[in-house]
């Protein structure tokens, strides 16, 4: 997907919804894209959000990302069905799992692949997760790039009267995620039982609710499973469920200035974003070992 840097970050003052957009990633795999959207490039240093199925794949059918270039950004996935292999050009190869963090680091450039793995590709599974860029403050754009998972059990949790919250990264709730991020972030889990209610503090400056299942009310005001609203900053807001559902919390600090988004690359600069072009084409940003498919650079 090729996007245009737009003036500001938001073209209407929240809280407002995001409606999703179908978005194919080859061999009719769909997912629906949040981030960024006409309303709202981005949410605290949230610039891209994919809701990957829930889907059904028959035996012999999986995702096949073929290696990418990135840079200037985090990916941030974190599944709820399924399994996928990422492998990068750093030479790691990690198998992720329902509740557990990838967070890629592309820094000054990686390159990575993403596939299921063949087991599941095998016996046929059901495929749902979230995957995330969130961009790197301009003092971390040029960073070295780095590969960290981080299994389930080491993210905080806490349920408490029909509600559960788990800190994929940042920190929310009075607990911090292991995951290292760079700048203050909000990305929480929560499940909510029939009739559970939370309250989310003014904590973080920039915050969004996302529905990944069911259907909320946020103080009151029915949001829609697959919508993302956007909330005003500074005060309380209260998130209700009559029946079962669960929603993602993202955002926290405003990014340090402007971000161009161009494919893969995220950068405050448009020239750098120009180099990564040509980096690209002439195969200079390393390569993913033992894998000899990429995805091309899109026309220019
Ligand atoms: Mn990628």
């Amino acid at each position: 997907m090729l996007h245009l840097a737009l003036p500001r970050a938001m073209t209407a003052d929240p809280p407002f919804l995001i409606e999703p957009r179908l978005h194919d990633l080859g061999d009719g795999f769909a997912v629906r894209r949040l981030l960024p959207s006409r309303l709202c490039r981005r949410v605290g240093p949230f610039v891209f959000l994919d809701h990957i199925g829930p889907v059904d794949l028959a035996p012999g059918r999986g995702l096949d990302v073929r290696p990418h270039p990135h840079i200037g950004l985090a990916t941030v996935t974190y599944l709820y069905e399924g399994a996928l292999t990422h492998h990068d050009s750093l030479g790691c190869r990690q198998v992720i799992r329902p509740g557990d963090v990838n967070w890629m680091t592309a820094g000054r450039g990686i390159v990575h692949s993403e596939r299921t793995p063949e087991t599941e590709r095998a016996a046929g599974h059901r495929m749902h997760g979230i995957q995330t860029w969130v961009a790197l403050p301009q003092a971390h754009e040029e960073a070295e790039p780095e590969f960290r998972h981080y299994s389930t059990d080491t993210l905080p949790e806490f349920e408490c009267e029909g509600v559960r919250l788990r800190v994929i990264a940042g920190h929310a709730f009075g607990m911090t995620s292991p995951v290292h991020v760079y700048a203050p972030t909000l990305y929480v889990d929560v499940e909510f039982a029939p009739g559970g209610t939370q309250v989310l503090p003014p904590e973080h400056e920039e915050r969004a609710i996302y529905v990944v299942a069911g259907a909320v009310r946020v103080d009151g005001e029915p949001v829609p499973a697959e919508r993302m609203l956007v909330l005003s900053s500074g005060r309380d807001v209260e998130i209700s469920a009559a029946s079962a559902a669960r929603v993602l919390l993202c955002g926290g600090a405003a990014l340090d200035g402007e971000r161009f988004l161009w494919w893969n690359f995220v950068s405050s600069g448009k020239q750098r974003i120009e180099r990564a072009k040509a980096d690209w084409l002439a195969q200079r940003f390393g390569q993913v070992p033992g894998e000899t498919q990429f995805i091309p650079l899109p026309e220019h």
